[in-house]
Formats: C-alpha cells, structure tokens, sequence
C-alpha cells in the first residue's frame, strides 16, 4: 500500500542513512511538512515527509550530497551532464561572457555575437541532413513547445490550415510544458491536466521486447508499427496530420531503442503522406549513443530537430531547435508578409548560455567524443548486461552511455511485480545508499553515465 511506500521505501530509508535530520525540517514551513519548494515531478508523500537529498558539491562522475556522501551520479544529472561537473572551461566561458555582456536580447534584429557563433557552429556539426537555421529556446520543452507552434505556422503559410494534428510515440518524453506534455506518452504526465490536447495521438511504443507478437521478428513488429501509424493518418485524414515527433532512443520511458528497420518503414509512411519528421534529440544528441546525434546512428533525416541539455552540459540552460531550409524558406516569406516571426523568449540566444554551450561543442570536438563514447562504452553495456541472467531482470538494453532495464517476475514482459511492492524504487534506494543515483521509475531502471 502507499503506506507502505511511505514509511519503508523512502522515509525510512533514505532518512536511516542519509538525512540529517528530518524531524527538524519538518517542523518547518508553513503548514506543509518539509521544506518551501513545490518540487518538479515530486510532490505528495513522495515529498512531504521526506527530507530531500541534497546535492552539494560535483566532480566529475560523482556528486556529493550536503553530509559529504559521494554518489555516482549514473543519470549525468537528469540524462545532461555529458562533461560531468566541474570542467573548469564552461565556468571560465560562462565567467568570461558574465563579465563582458551578461545578457542582451535577440529580438528585433538585435543580438550577440554567441548566439549567431552557436547557431553557426550548430549547423556544422549536424550532418544528418543540411540544416536552414537554428531557433534558440532554454529547454527542451520549450524547443518541442515551439516545434508545435512553428509547424503550425509553416501549414498556415503553405495554405493548409487543417494539417495541424501531431503524432507521437506512447511512452515517449517530450517535456512537460502544456504542449509537450501532450505529445509525451506518459500517462502521469496527462492525468488531471486535461491533457493530451485533442490534436496529438500516440501511435505504437516500439518496443520488441514488451509488445511483440509470439514468432514475429524485430522487422516485421516494425513492419506492423508503420503499418499501424499509416492506418491512424488515414482513419485521421493524411491532409490534417501535420507531423510526427520520435526520440531516436526513447529516455525517460525506459531507454527504448528502436526495433531493427523502424525508422526506415516509419520514414517512409511519413513521406507517403507529407508529414514532417520531428527528431527529438535532446537526449541522444552529443555523443550519448556513440554517434554525434541520434539521427547518425539510425538514418534519421528529419525536418525539424530539438536539442538541449548535453548542449550545454547542462551548466547553463539552453534549447534550440534546427529548421530544414525548405521551412525556413516558408517561415522568412510568410513573416516577410505578416512582419515578423512573433514568436520568442527573453533568454532565447541568452549570450552566456551560448558562450558555453559554444565551449562544451569545442570540448566534444578536441576530445573527439564520440569515438571516446564507443571506447568506453563496451564495458559498461557489458559490465550491466552480465546480470541478464537474473529470474527479476525482464530485459537489459541500451546502447552507447545509455541503459535501461526493468524487473519483472520470472523475465517475462507480462509478468510485472505488484505496483505495491516497489521493486524498481527498492533498487533505486539501495542504490543510493550504495553510493549510485540511477532513475526508477516505477520498475524501470535507467542510466545514462557523463561521458
Ligand atoms: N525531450 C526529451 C527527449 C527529454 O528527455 C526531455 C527531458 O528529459 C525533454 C524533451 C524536456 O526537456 P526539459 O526538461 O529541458 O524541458
């Protein structure tokens, strides 16, 4: 029962080794037990009663929490950290422009010099497909947020105003903004918001694993996927459907790669009907799975893309999104029209941010990262998978720095432990007092290592 929950998972454990004292903190506050925030993805009795781990300090690979325990940080943060947490060139690139220009704007034909520098240096390292421009966001919800509102501005100018409607993945993670949380597949991330909005729908998770039918191989599930999506486009209409947005690699769903041949069948049904591609690489892009974006590793040639995150390191925030030149060449003739592109944030291109997401792409460069991903990353796979043969390890997969299993009775898909019984939070607070932060969500357990 949630009691349960409460009183063994994580009150007491976590308090038993790492908290100092929660009963003080308690006391505190304003009628709420603990401390003042409303926590993201927190909340509730996962919070109330808890005193929360607090992170001090980083080095590298690990972080240290305010009683000074040292902890492998295995999600590189919240799957970002890609340079681990204290490489002194992003503090001196950050320090340098805070000292210069600490901010200026890019509206109206005004902007700076790491903005242009990072949009520039973005489009050369991307080569999946030739690019048209980059659009800066500070998240990655807010360069999916914007995905949404930049297609929906591309089918006005192209005269088609029923092509508005999204397809996403179930079990994706898309971010949790109004529009993003809609075109995520998480059901936590719909329940009492009112969401998904009426214009996404979730086709198909690809997941072999979990959802193939007995005797059917990985090409033919993923025959069956893209013979699934084209029967949603046309019970929706092909001309209302707007575009399709996928992780190369699902995250936060439970690290899914994709199913051999996926994204070659997906992409083509997509083509069919002239529905654009949108990659999500705020996760994959960067090295994470031993190419420099998801889009390599799998053949991707997307119309539009969304990064954050590794952009930066996460020392600074920062998204952005990459616009093919056909729909750049719409956007710049639609807005010559109307006057302007009216859409923006303050901090879009916000010059420290850019400065150092600057410095973290020269760092992946000098330290040729991807080709130190590929060297490092054998033995982690490998050291993780050695425990497939566990009867409560379902499936261990992922690829490069990236890897998600899940437990389940007797290894099979249709055979979950008891919700009640909180097998995947056990671990993940086993772990933790075991000196590794790793991310349970519910059975699932998923890393993603600093590279
Ligand atoms: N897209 C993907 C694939 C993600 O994994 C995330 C965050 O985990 C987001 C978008 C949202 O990014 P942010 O939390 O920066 O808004």
């Amino acid at each position: 029962s949630g009691t349960w929950h409460r009183t063994h998972n994580f009150s007491e454990a976590s308090s038993r080794c790492y908290s100092s004292e929660p009963s003080l903190q308690a006391k505190e506050g304003n009628g709420f037990k603990g401390h003042g925030m409303l926590a993201p993805f927190t909340a509730g009795w996962q919070s109330s009663d808890l005193h929360p781990l607090l992170i001090e300090r980083s080095e590298g690979a690990y972080v240290y929490d305010s009683n000074g325990n040292k902890y492998i940080d295995a999600l590189a943060g919240l799957w970002c950290t890609a340079l681990g947490g204290n490489e002194p060139r992003l503090v001196k690139a950050a320090t340098r422009q805070l000292n210069k220009l600490p901010f200026y704007h890019s509206f109206w034909n005004r902007t700076t010099q790491p903005s242009l520098d990072l949009a520039k240096e973005i489009l050369g390292i991307y080569t999946a497909r030739k690019m048209g421009k980059v659009f800066f966001t500070n998240s990655g919800s807010e360069a999916n947020d914007s995905q949404v509102k930049l297609v929906w501005y591309y089918n006005n100018a192209m005269g088609r105003p029923n092509k508005k409607k999204f397809i996403a993945r179930s079990r994706s993670y898309h971010g949790s903004t109004l529009m993003s949380a809609s075109l995520s597949g998480l059901t936590n991330l719909h329940q009492k918001f009112d969401l998904p909005a009426p214009f996404v729908f979730h086709t198909d998770c690809p997941h072999y694993w979990r959802f193939h039918l007995p005797d059917e191989t990985e090409e033919d599930f993923s025959t069956r996927l893209a013979n699934n999506l084209e029967n949603l486009i046309l019970k929706e209409g092909p001309e209302t459907i707007a575009a399709f947005i996928a992780e190369p690699v699902i995250g936060a769903g439970g690290v899914i790669p994709p199913p051999k041949t996926y994204f070659e069948k997906i992409q083509a049904v997509l083509k069919k009907y002239d529905i654009l591609f949108i990659a999500d690489e705020v996760i994959t892009a960067f090295g994470r799975l031993g190419t420099m974006f998801g889009c390599d590793m799998y053949n991707i040639k997307p119309d539009l893309v969304s990064l954050a995150k590794a952009l930066s390191s996460a020392y600074m925030p920062i998204g952005a999104i990459l616009v093919s030149p056909e729909i750049t060449d719409v956007i710049y003739s639609q807005s010559n029209k109307l006057g302007s592109f009216a859409h923006g944030f303050t901090y879009s291109g916000h010059p420290v941010s850019c400065a150092v997401a600057i410095e973290a792409l020269k760092i992946y460069n000098e330290r040729n990262i991807t080709e130190h991903v590929n060297k490092v990353a054998p033995r982690f796979q490998e050291g993780i998978k050695a425990f497939s043969g566990s009867p409560i390890v379902g499936e261990i997969r992922g690829l490069g720095l990236m890897l998600g299993t899940e437990f389940v009775d007797n290894k099979s898909p249709n055979d979950p432990f008891p919700a009640e019984w909180g097998v995947g939070s056990i671990f993940g607070v086993e772990c933790q007092m075991r000196g590794m932060l790793v991310r349970a969500n519910a059975d699932n357990i998923m890393l993603a290592l600093p590279h």
